[in-house]
């Protein structure tokens, strides 16, 4: 018929919706979803499958779509897209895609309409399921989080801080403090030291992070806790083509006036390899002179004092030569020349009898030089964030943890499935803790471990330097070359020796832990300080942000980018589909009722089947009269539940109702 809407095959791996369309000359034809029209030949007409009519219009919860495949979700979220519809519910997670640009969403006029209301209420939103969080704490005293999930870019960062924008705000309502503030002024700090331009995104987060939010019994914010995981180190030596090093260099380079450059001896970013290396020292969407300001007003408001903001990680020594950087680094570190150099240039180590000094190559003495700058900043990122703690959380832990509830807002690094998957090399790290070696014999080892397990796939032939891992979406290649470039990290004891000398207060504070263990050892082929193992480390943390989440009842959030410079938008929001899981949560429903109406819903859509059935609406409830249409057009009883204010149907059935309907 003219104006239907069927599904028809696309290049996209799923169907894509189409109108069926007659021409004036009385030709009838399909115009499809991307706007081609398409010939309506008979044979194909037979197989062309019917769209449900929620479908057609789009739904708010993709719980409620008849049409419930991977073609169903994608129209959907790409159609609300299009009408600049950036939130979806699928039942109690909301999906949202990412906008680009400035929606006039997130107003207080907006926090004010959805305070007080229930999920689904009003139209899907950020704010509904802040809100939703903040009253089952609430009402049930229990404590939440939310999780919140996509793909670099997709809106992860902006979610939770408009999360927390909201609880904040519903707080201060309660009461005038400054905490909701200071909160609130840690993301600038924890950006400006945390995330960087990437190919992907021009603030993409190097971090995970794991904010937890504290009230008291009246639901006011009490104070909060960081939590942070696995800065990605290597961006401070090395950036790949088009990215940028962390934004605080840039910002600090482009905001600070001529004599504080001056006092602190600083020249323009491109000077600075470490700075350079991308080829990228500007990025379009930023403004790094604002952005220092901004990150200091930040800083004050946290208490870090003048001379913490000014101690920057300026280090760039490029060789040891005694060149104007050299002396710098020597000055910024409070040690002097000749032990800097010495600690640059020399690998001294015990034999049987005696101490030996052996010179470093070139090569050598850069890795020394690059492990302790990583080194250095992780540490420095580390102390900030204890440092947001200390004004945050501090006053929090004389009380019990009992006397408070939580709200935990987790913003975890997005999967990325690039060609190279090279970044990801901390996980081998963490199987296998390689200092030595080369990314050969890594790879071997692995192989060889790993050659029964059905989730890792081996490299093909000895000459291949990558492997795969199954993941939950599929199989991820990851290339081996530099992974133990890329995670190469431990401190010389040289190194750790020099820094015993500094007069600077700040690195022998971010060292204590190094300087405290007089764990060093030293041997002939090995120069490492045994630190307290990194792996274990960030294993433990992640155990107790396991259990810390698994006490929560939790909400999820799945972001979604609609657009790169790559893919189609269909491709790319179909390939997040699936990456999700979305299908998979919405597969279970199936196995269960997932169409639930009211009774009020159900009867003012169907009532017209009462007509078969022998209820009468005016004597009888709008249950029993639900009941009695179920009873006279469902076959088999298990396919349909009364429940105490709704009725739940197996998920066929809304299509034949519907169908029923149309008939009578
Ligand atoms: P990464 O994993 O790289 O850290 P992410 O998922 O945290 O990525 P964001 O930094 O939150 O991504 O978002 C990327 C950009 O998208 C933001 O800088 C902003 O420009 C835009 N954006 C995201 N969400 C919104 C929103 N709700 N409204 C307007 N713009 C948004
Ligand atoms: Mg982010």
């Amino acid at each position: 018929m003219e104006g239907e809407w069927v599904w028809v095959d696309s290049d996209i791996g799923v169907p894509i919706g189409a109108r069926v369309t007659v021409t004036p000359s009385g030709q009838r034809l399909l115009v499809d979803d991307e706007g081609k029209q398409r010939s309506l030949a008979q044979e194909q007409e037979a197989s062309l499958r019917i769209m449900h009519p929620t479908s057609v219009e789009g739904v708010d919860d993709m719980i409620k779509l008849g049409d419930m495949t991977e073609a169903g979700l994608l129209r959907n979220l790409l159609l609300r897209h299009k009408r600049g519809l950036i939130y979806t519910y699928t039942g109690s997670v909301l999906v949202a895609v990412n906008p680009y640009q400035d929606f006039p969403f997130y107003s207080g006029d907006q926090v004010g309409l959805y305070h007080g209301r229930k999920l689904g209420e009003l139209p899907p939103h950020i704010f509904a399921i802040a809100e939703s969080c903040y009253c089952n704490m609430m009402r049930h005293l229990r404590n939440q989080c939310c999780i919140i999930s996509g793909e670099s870019g997709a809106g992860k960062t902006e979610t939770t801080k408009l999360i927390l924008q909201y609880l904040a705000a519903i707080s201060g309502e309660l009461s005038e403090q400054q905490i909701e503030q200071q909160i609130l002024e840690s993301n600038p700090i924890l950006e400006a030291f945390g995330n960087a331009k990437t190919i992907r995104n021009d603030n993409s987060s190097r971090f995970g992070k794991y904010l937890e939010i504290f009230f008291n019994k009246k639901g006011v914010i009490e104070g909060a806790r960081v939590e942070q995981y696995l800065l990605e180190k290597s961006r401070v030596c090395h950036q790949a083509l088009e990215e940028r090093n962390y934004h605080v260099f840039y910002c600090m380079l482009a905001g600070a006036t001529a004599e504080e450059k001056k006092t602190l001896n600083l020249g323009d970013a491109k000077e600075y390899k470490f700075l350079s290396k991308g080829g990228c020292i500007q990025c379009d969407s930023r403004d790094d002179a604002k952005d220092y300001q901004r990150i200091l007003s930040a800083m004050k408001i946290l208490t870090f004092s003048e001379l913490q903001s000014n101690t920057q990680n300026n280090l760039e020594t490029s060789d040891v030569s005694k060149s104007q950087h050299f002396s710098m680094a020597a000055s910024l570190l409070e040690v002097k020349r000749s032990a800097l150099a010495k600690s640059l240039t020399e690998h001294s180590f015990m034999t049987n009898r005696e101490s030996v000094i052996k010179p470093l190559s070139a090569d050598q003495a850069s890795d020394c030089r690059d492990a302790f700058v990583k080194a250095i900043y992780n540490k420095l990122f580390i102390w900030i964030v204890e440092k947001i703690n200390n004004v945050i959380y501090k006053k929090l832990t004389k009380s019990p943890k009992s006397s408070f509830l939580s709200i935990g807002l987790l913003d975890i690094f997005g999967f990325e499935n690039f060609k190279t998957n090279s970044s990801a090399g901390f996980k081998v790290k963490v199987l296998f803790g390689v200092p030595q070696g080369s990314d050969a014999t890594m790879l071997n080892k692995m192989n060889q471990q790993h050659r029964r397990n059905k989730n890792y796939v081996s490299s093909r032939s000895e000459y291949d330097t990558d492997f795969g891992v199954r993941h939950y979406a599929g199989i991820v290649y990851y290339d081996s070359k530099g992974f133990l470039e890329k995670n190469r990290d431990a401190v010389s004891s040289d190194m750790i020796n020099m820094v015993k000398k500094t007069k600077n207060m700040l690195l022998q504070q971010i060292f204590e832990e190094e300087l405290s263990t007089n764990n060093v050892k030293i041997s002939n082929n090995k120069k490492i300080v045994m630190t307290p193992n990194n792996s274990l480390r960030f294993r433990q943390s992640l155990d107790s942000l396991m259990k810390a989440l698994s006490a929560c009842q939790p909400s999820f959030i799945r972001c979604f980018k609609p657009n790169n410079e790559k893919q189609s938008e269909a491709k790319l929001c179909m390939r997040q589909l699936r990456y999700s899981g979305m299908l998979d949560t919405i597969r279970i429903r199936k196995l269960g009722f997932p169409i639930r109406h009211t009774f009020e819903d159900f009867l003012k859509r169907y009532r017209v089947l009462l007509k078969t059935t022998v209820c009468d609406p005016k004597t009888e409830t709008a249950a029993a009269c639900c009941e009695a249409i179920c009873k006279t057009e469902i076959q088999g009883e298990d396919e349909w539940k009364i429940g105490r204010t709704k009725i739940f149907l197996r998920d066929a059935h809304d299509a034949i109702l519907e169908r029923l309907r149309e008939e009578k």
